[in-house]
């Protein structure tokens, strides 16, 4: 081999390398989706590799085009990214900036990686430029939600907090006051139920988006729950008060959200107010009391305006500890039923007794089933204490049967959640062939309030009850919505009067008008009255006049302790 073929085989190899190399740089490029430029210092020229015109509508081939680049990116990332780019500087070996171009909004990330001689001289830079609009958005997209409620577009609870927090510091360095107004939509899980839930969360979207227009400077709205909203107002007066928004949101609960094409509902809320600094000095603690008092308002029914105060607090932390007491006296038993006589008017002879619960709490002081029976109502305690309630009620029933040969009526208080559960009939069947006692001297007691849940389905139940022997009473009659059309349609024995009726009949002409109303309805379906509460003499001949069939109430029997019951049958059988 001549040395000129020697050359010619070398450089032929060397070229042969070189484009192995090149491909594969060619190919990482390509796999990373970016492009890269390569600035040689010495030369003062260029090399790029990469596909710079999906980047940039134009080619870079030498220096002069790199001043195209900024033409399209943001100005304010011009400077920085001439910085980046530039070779005059020795500067920082690594760098990186994110850049916003100009028309397409779309997101380019630059990154330098400089080189240095032995003497720190640059030798060049290699710059890689990358599209990153796609994780951009999605980082948006992130932090949006980091603040905002989805549904709604209203801030979410914990940037809310946040926003508060800053309103409460803001208020105490200028001596203001900041208003918190806890909305809660009443029945929303009618219109849910009713509905559907696509419809449900159209109702949240457009009364969120509602409150989103009271949002300034100094108000703020939030999402926090399901159908639970809350407006913060800093320094409120004139327009922004809890007065004045009060007032907008009545007036557009005047007019029903349409949902859909064709849906529509009619909403109230209920509102509860606290204030800094009267009700609490921190957001949560602002935030807390709102809600508290929401809570109570929602005890009032539907469409309540409450403001914090502090006896709804002491009510509240009341009840939280009379809660767990519950919880305890489940298990530690201490529970007992008092039992009040039922007489017929005329021969006062004894038609019944009802089992009447009483808790006693650890220092003997005895808590009115009116307060802890909607609290275990509400959480749920309600359901063994019921099923306590029944089960020893007729057991107690049965032994004075054997005792004292006993043939009345045992009325038992049922709530609501308690009949709907499942197995509500098998127990009240198992207890009574567990005692030996005939379904026909047991009475169910219940208030209007269970037929709000499932009217056709309670009525199915009551039905098949009563077929089996055992009486339904429809109980604090005039309490709920009472309506004397619909009593007709009810499977019911007996019907009480609620005492708030028998406490006016004889000063109230208009009590005494419903009061022979509803007597002489339920007279005409066959059903027996029972008034309620019956505390005088002149309540009873009044009563008795006008065909009441029964009286219960202090006048002729307080409840009795099942001692004191003991003596009462014993002196009956004498
Ligand atoms: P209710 O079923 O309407 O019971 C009648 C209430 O009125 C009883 O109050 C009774 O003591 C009271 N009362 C009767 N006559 C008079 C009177 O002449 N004057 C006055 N001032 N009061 C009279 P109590 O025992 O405090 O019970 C209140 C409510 O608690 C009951 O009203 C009932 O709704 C509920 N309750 C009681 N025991 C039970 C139970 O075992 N289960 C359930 N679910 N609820 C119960
Ligand atoms: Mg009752
Ligand atoms: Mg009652």
């Amino acid at each position: 081999m001549n040395e000129t073929q020697y050359q010619m085989d070398l450089l032929k190899a060397m070229n042969q390398n070189l484009s192995t190399r090149d491909r594969m740089y060619r190919m990482i490029c390509e796999m990373t989706g970016g492009a890269f430029l390569y600035l040689d210092a010495y030369k003062n020229d260029l090399v790029t590799i990469g596909d710079f015109v999906s980047f940039f509508d134009f080619e870079i081939k030498v220096k002069r085009d790199l001043e195209r680049i900024y033409e399209i990116v943001d100005e304010p990332y011009v400077m920085p990214l001439r910085e980046l780019i530039s070779l005059d500087k020795s500067g920082k070996e690594k760098a990186m900036l994110e850049c916003l171009t100009r028309k397409k909004k779309t997101w380019l990330q630059f990154q330098a990686l400089a080189n240095y001689d032995e003497q720190g001289k640059l030798v060049g830079k290699v710059i890689g430029i990358l599209d990153i609009t796609k994780y951009k958005l999605q980082a948006e997209e992130l932090n949006y939600y980091s603040f905002y409620d989805v549904i709604t577009g209203l801030y979410n609870r914990n940037y809310f907090v946040r926003l508060l927090g800053e309103f409460v510091q803001k208020a105490k360095n200028a001596q203001k006051r900041v208003s918190v107004m806890m909305i809660d939509i009443d029945d929303f899980h009618k219109v849910n139920d009713g509905l559907g839930m696509v419809y449900g969360d159209e109702l949240i979207q457009q009364f969120g988006s509602f409150l989103k227009d009271f949002c300034s400077e100094n108000v703020i709205a939030c999402h926090l729950n399901s159908d639970v909203y809350c407006i913060a107002i800093y320094d409120p007066k004139g327009n922004y008060s809890v007065q004045e928004i009060h007032n907008a949101i009545t007036e557009r609960l005047k007019r029903p959200f349409v949902l859909g094409s064709q849906q529509s509902a009619s909403i109230t809320v209920t509102i509860g107010v606290a204030e800094y600094p009267d009700a609490a000095k921190t957001a949560l603690d602002l935030i807390n009391c709102a809600e508290i008092v929401a809570l109570k308002g929602r005890s009032y029914g539907r469409d309540a305006f409450l403001y914090f105060d502090q006896p709804i607090l002491k009510e509240f932390m009341r009840s939280l500890d009379l809660e767990s007491k519950l919880k305890d006296a489940i298990h530690r038993n201490q529970f007992e039923l008092y039992y009040q006589p039922q007489y017929y008017c005329g021969n006062k002879k004894l038609r019944g007794m009802e089992a009447l619960i009483r808790f006693r709490e650890s220092d003997n002081k005895m808590i009115s089933p009116s307060i802890f029976i909607p609290i275990a109502e509400k959480n749920g305690d309600i359901i063994p204490i019921g099923n306590w309630v029944m089960e020893e009620a007729i057991r107690q029933y049965a032994e004075w049967q054997v005792m004292y040969g006993s043939r009345f009526i045992l009325s038992i208080n049922i709530s609501a959640s308690q009949f709907l559960q499942e197995d509500f009939v098998d127990r009240l069947f198992m207890a009574l062939k567990q005692h030996k006692v005939n379904p026909y001297f047991i009475e169910l007691e219940m208030t209007e309030s269970i037929l709000i849940e499932d009217f056709d389905n309670v009525c199915e139940k009551m039905k098949s009850l009563q077929e089996m022997g055992i009486r339904i009473s429809l109980d604090d009659f005039g309490t709920g919505f009472s309506s004397l059309s619909y009593l007709k349609k009810l499977p019911i024995n007996t019907l009480k009067i609620d005492k708030s009726f028998i406490d006016t009949v004889l000063t109230d002409s208009t009590t005494r008008i419903i009061t022979e109303s509803i007597i002489g309805m339920v007279k005409s379906l066959g059903f027996e009255s029972v008034a309620e509460g019956v505390e005088e003499e002149q309540q009873y001949k009044y009563l008795h006049a006008i065909g009441c069939d029964v009286i219960q109430g202090y006048l002729l029997g307080k409840p009795l302790s099942v001692t004191d019951v003991e003596k009462l049958l014993r002196s009956q059988t004498r």
